[in-house]
C-alpha cells in the first residue's frame, strides 16, 4: 500500500496517511498532528503526490482575561522562545485583547 508522508509544518513531525486514509479524506477535512496537536485542512487529495495540506491557526484562551484568540503561524515565529520552569519550550505569546504576556506550550507530549 502506497504511504504519503507529510511533515507537519509546526514540529516536523512525520503523518503518515495510506491510502486508506486518503480514501476518508476529503477537502476541507482536518487532521489533527499526532504530537504537536495542529489541525491542517486537507486543501488537495488527488492521488499520488497530489496531497496538499493548510495549516489552521490554533485557538488558545488567555490565562489573564479568559478571551479565546488565534495563534497564527505568524505569531508563532515572532514570539520569543524561553522555557518554563519545569524545563519545557514555551512561547511568549501576547494576547491581543489584554495584551498579557504568557507561556503557550507547543509540544505537550515528549517521545
Ligand atoms: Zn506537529
Ligand atoms: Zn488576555
Amino acid at each position: 500500500m502506497a504511504i504519503l508522508e507529510v511533515e507537519c509544518p509546526i514540529c516536523e513531525e512525520v503523518l503518515e496517511l495510506t491510502d486508506e486514509d486518503r480514501a476518508e479524506l476529503a477537502v476541507g477535512d482536518v487532521i489533527v498532528c499526532a504530537s504537536c496537536h495542529s489541525e491542517m485542512e486537507v486543501t488537495r487529495n488527488g492521488g499520488g503526490e497530489d496531497f496538499e495540506l493548510d495549516l489552521l491557526s490554533a485557538m488558545t484562551t488567555c490565562p489573564h482575561c479568559d478571551e479565546e484568540f488565534e495563534v497564527t503561524p505568524d505569531m508563532l515565529a515572532a514570539a520569543p522562545a524561553t522555557r518554563s520552569q519545569d524545563g519545557a519550550e514555551v512561547s511568549l505569546m501576547t494576547c491581543p485583547h489584554c495584551k498579557v504576556k504568557f507561556e503557550l506550550e507547543l509540544t505537550e507530549e515528549q517521545a
